[in-house]
């Protein structure tokens, strides 16, 4: 099995990429990887550092909108995990262009080259946030998208572009929607590691409006195993949501960081609310649970307590790209 994972640089792709590689993903067991990754400044090959000497992997610089490139790719791949993307919202609401031009047309090049290579498998790695903001209850994977910022707004089109090639082209395409996720090595602009590289810097954190916001969080991990199920089992053409369970408040979240610290609340400073804050994003996960047998295995006390101490441990991992 041939492999390619764009985006393999970042936090979830890189993820993927060293659990496939150690030979931790069950269907995917001895599984060459490609990744192809322009190395953005979310990208970072020390994410690569642990696996970086398999023979397994080969690393292809480049953008996913590069068609020729791509083109070269996809030769002799087997499967497609398209985790390559902008994907900070605050970055998308100060300028779009990037969103448009990666999430969208990148997604597209990616499928007309998997039409043309006859690609078995095509994975798009999608976010709870195409669907809006949902005051109380879930979402299924049957309810329609309503994205509200510019960055969700460019993984639902790229969404349904790409159910659309399995519509009108047979492409078998399947997209994961997934919540917030934490874990190491996710980049210091991001709720968790900023708070946490901002605190063990003696820094405060800067807490959005009232901090009222519910996310539904799930670990990097967690995700993972969701994703190489929907990969090696999902249906083509379907979707499937990868939920977490541990629903929390900006504020609540930010209180178990500052206890795991050792802070205390005179740490928090209120910032203005981000324009156009969704107030929460709750996914049902049925489907994938029934269907493909997925459960989340790592509980939130203790993925938040191991996130927090990677962060402590690897001060040269995040230091160089703090977000001041
Ligand atoms: P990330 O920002 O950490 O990593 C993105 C990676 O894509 C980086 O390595 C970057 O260099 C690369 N990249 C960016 N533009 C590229 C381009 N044009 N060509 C090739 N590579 C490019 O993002 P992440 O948090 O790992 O997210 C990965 C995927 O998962 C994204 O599609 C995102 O929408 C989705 N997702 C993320 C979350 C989350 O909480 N982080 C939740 C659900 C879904």
């Amino acid at each position: 099995m041939k492999l390619l994972v764009t985006g393999g640089a970042g936090f979830i792709g890189s993820h993927l990429v060293r659990s496939v590689l150690a030979d931790r993903v069950p269907g995917l067991e001895g599984a060459r990887v490609t990744v192809l990754d322009k190395l953005t400044y979310a990208g970072n090959l020390a994410n690569l550092g642990p696996v970086a000497e398999s023979a397994r992997l080969d690393f292809v610089p480049g953008d996913v909108a590069d068609a020729p490139l791509v083109d070269t790719v996809l030769r002799g791949v087997d499967a497609i995990v398209h985790a390559a993307a902008e994907s900070h919202v605050d970055r998308s609401i100060l300028a779009a262009g990037d969103f448009a031009v990666t999430n969208v047309i990148g997604t597209q090049v990616l499928l007309d080259a998997a039409l043309r290579h006859g690609t078995p498998r095509f994975l798009q790695v999608s976010t709870d946030e195409v669907y809006g903001s949902i005051r109380t209850g879930t979402w299924t994977e049957r309810s329609p998208v309503a994205p509200n910022s510019p960055y969700a707004a460019t993984k639902a089109a790229a969404d349904l572009l790409a159910l659309a090639y399995h519509r009108t082209h047979g492409l078998p395409v399947v997209v994961t929607r997934c919540g917030n996720n934490y874990g190491p090595h996710q980049h210091p602009e991001k709720l968790i590691p900023r708070f946490v590289t901002n605190l063990l810097r003696g820094r405060s954190v800067p807490l959005y409006g009232d901090g009222g916001q519910v996310r539904d969080w799930v670990h990097v991990d967690d995700h993972c195993r969701g994703l190489a199920l929907a990969l090696t089992e999902g249906k083509p053409g379907e979707v499937y949501h990868i939920g977490g369970s541990t629903e929390l408040t900006n504020r609540e979240l930010t209180g178990r960081l500052l206890e795991l610290l050792g802070a205390g609340d005179e740490r928090i400073e209120h910032v203005t609310d981000r324009k156009g804050h969704d107030f929460r994003y709750a996914l049902d996960d049925d489907r994938i649970r029934q269907e493909l047998g997925y459960r989340p295995r790592i509980a939130f006390e203790d993925g938040l307590a191991a996130t927090v101490a990677w962060y402590r441990d690897n001060e040269p991992w995040w230091r160089p790209s703090v977000v001041d």
